[in-house]
């Protein structure tokens, strides 16, 4: 008989917690997971999953415009705000539902409240203590807003699910994936849309001829993409408007101010440094190979150890963990290749070293690409372009990155990086007889490389 009250206390019930959980009660640990806020966390409630409904809801206004040259004929389309905001809502809540089955299932004991670790064993919750064998700290992320003269007047993106009015005009700061999704978003549904970037080019990190070639087709489709400025201060005006004002004296008039300017680790008033948890200077949980903390009865994953903030990597971590301590493994994730997508307009797909990268990696590396019209819009007139890339290392003719701009990019990045998972060579893509006509097939038919 153990002398704890649990095998394992997760704190938070989100992709990385719930998963640990579920996983661990089914290899017969006694489980209890506590959420303060919303079962599923981020990616059900305020990321993925709403972000996803709402990008889908945007790309109507194209697609309506489109269909005309497909001989429908289209009164002109009106947008309600409310109905897709509510539909959404509906939809994660009964998500929400389906996570407390789930859990509920699995044999997980649910607490709903904040969490604090008081001893290394010990985790209170709304005045009640328990204590576990093992604490698993799985407690996300959070908007980072920096401070300046009127950061009261704006919102992040966790608000921008719930807006009570849709606005007119929105201007979003950051370039990352979020700020140029939302950027999508706003634009689609009609709102006249801002995105302002203090950096020279957006979406630092993914391989430049992607982050060249999505500025372009953003702007085509009518974002006004403001880089190299930055945001001293907002006013809100008597008639509830906002000006934004930059270093460089630009002043911008907007009816809403959205800040996606990153995320940070969710680690206040968990009682770390009390029991001696180590963390970075910006509040990041160091842990080992293996979810380990500095305190070796504390395991951490997912967002607030800030190495991959998406959903699927908080999962494996999750998986991992849970193997780990009660199913006898030793595992470690695998982050090589990870794929990714943004779901700005038209979609960012990839999967593994971007062009900058393999260069440093190998010694000689070749580009394939390919740029050209969708077949689709040879009818529309859209004067939207897909852009699909190849990196492959000389030395062993590896395919080591794969990169696509283009409708859907996401799905189909996801089936090759299976290929680049498996170590294929440029040869097998070339040897891959396509699927006529696609978009993908372009993918095993580029022969020339370009550099
Ligand atoms: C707008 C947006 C869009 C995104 N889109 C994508 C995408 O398309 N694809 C993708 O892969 N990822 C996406 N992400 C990232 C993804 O949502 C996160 O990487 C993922 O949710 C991390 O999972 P997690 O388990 O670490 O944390 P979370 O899912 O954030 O869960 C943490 C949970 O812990 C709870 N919690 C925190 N502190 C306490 C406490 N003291 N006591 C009790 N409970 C606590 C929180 O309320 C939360 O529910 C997006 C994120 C955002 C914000």
């Amino acid at each position: 008989m153990s002398k704890y009250d649990f095998d394992l206390f997760v704190i938070g019930a989100g992709s990385g917690g719930v998963r640990a959980s579920r996983m661990s009660a089914g290899y017969g640990a006694r489980v209890a997971v506590v959420e303060e806020r919303y079962l599923g966390g981020t990616c059900v409630n305020v990321g993925c999953v709403p972000k996803k409904l709402f990008v889908y809801g945007s790309h109507f206004s194209e697609d309506f415009h489109d269909a005309a040259a497909y001989g429908w004929e289209v009164q002109p389309p009106r947008f309600d705000w409310p109905t897709l905001r509510d539909n959404k809502t509906r939809e994660i809540q009964r998500l929400n539902g389906i996570y407390q089955e789930l859990l509920d299932q699995a044999g997980v004991t649910t607490f709903t409240g904040t969490a604090e670790i008081l001893e290394p064993h010990q985790v209170r919750v709304e005045g009640k203590t328990y204590t576990a064998e093992y604490i698993l700290v799985a407690t996300g992320s959070w908007p980072y807003v920096p401070d300046f003269e009127g950061r009261e007047h704006v919102i992040t993106s966790n608000e921008a699910f719930y807006l009570q009015d849709f606005p007119s005009r929105v201007l979003i700061v950051g370039g990352g994936y979020i700020a140029v999704e939302f950027a999508g978003i706003f634009n689609g549904l009609g709102a006249d849309t801002c995105l302002l970037y203090r950096g020279p080019l957006i979406l630092r990190g993914f391989d430049e001829g992607i982050r060249e070639f999505v500025t372009d087709e953003i702007r085509s489709k009518g974002v006004d993409l403001e880089l190299e400025e930055q945001v001293f201060r907002v006013d809100k005006r008597p008639d509830g408007s906002l000006s934004v004002h930059t270093i460089d004296g630009k002043v911008f008039d907007t009816d809403l101010v959205l800040y996606a300017t990153g995320r940070r680790p969710k680690t206040e008033k968990l009682g770390l440094d009390r029991v001696g948890v180590k963390t970075t200077r910006e509040g990041a949980i160091l842990v080992d190979d293996y979810y380990q903390t500095s305190v070796p009865s504390i395991y951490a994953l997912g967002d607030v150890i800030d190495r991959m903030q998406l959903t699927p990597v908080a999962i494996a971590e999750g998986m991992c963990v849970a193997s780990n301590l009660f199913n006898g493994t030793h595992h470690e994730v695998d982050y090589a290749a990870v794929p990714t997508a943004v779901f700005c307009q038209p979609n960012i797909g990839t999967a593994g070293l971007s062009e900058e990268a393999a260069r440093d990696f190998h010694k000689h590396v070749k580009i394939y690409e390919s740029t050209f019209r969708p077949l689709k819009h040879t009818l529309t007139g859209s004067s939207e372009r897909t852009f699909m890339k190849l990196v492959v290392a000389e030395e062993n003719e590896l395919v080591v990155g794969v990169h696509m701009v283009g409708p859907d990019a996401g799905e189909i990045i996801q089936g090759i990086a299976v290929a680049i998972k498996a170590g294929a060579t440029k040869a097998q893509f070339d040897a891959t007889i396509g699927i006529h006509p696609t978009t993908a097939e372009e993918f095993v038919t580029m022969r020339e490389a370009v550099r």
